[in-house]
Order: C-alpha cells, then sequence, then structure tokens
C-alpha cells in the first residue's frame, strides 16, 4: 500500500533496504583447482572447462 514519504520513519525505509545488495552471481568453485570461477566459464586459473584443458595458462 502506498504510504507518503515523510510518514515512512528512517528505521522503517532502511529495513527495507537492507534486502538491498550487491550479490556476485554464478560463482562456484572450479573442479580442477578449486579456484572461484563464474559457472559455465573457462577457469581463469587452469583454463579447464567440463574437465578438460581448453585454454593454456603460461604458468
Ligand atoms: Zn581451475
Amino acid at each position: 500500500m502506498a504510504v507518503p514519504a515523510r510518514k515512512t520513519s528512517k528505521a522503517k525505509k532502511r529495513m527495507r533496504r537492507g534486502h538491498i545488495k550487491l550479490n556476485i552471481p554464478g560463482l562456484a568453485p572450479c573442479p580442477n583447482c578449486g579456484e572461484l570461477r563464474k559457472s559455465h566459464m573457462v577457469c581463469p586459473n587452469c583454463g579447464y572447462y567440463d574437465g578438460k584443458q581448453v585454454v593454456n595458462t603460461n604458468n
């Protein structure tokens, strides 16, 4: 229900905004090296995807 802005207390406003936060989507540990990487993406640390090395990492 719509409430005039001046009727909404600072506490109520802050309680509502407590659920608004930045989220980092789709991060999961790499099954090969354990480094965090985005799911469905080649691991930037070891170059593995789907159990195979698909990108050469020179280190
Ligand atoms: Zn990896």
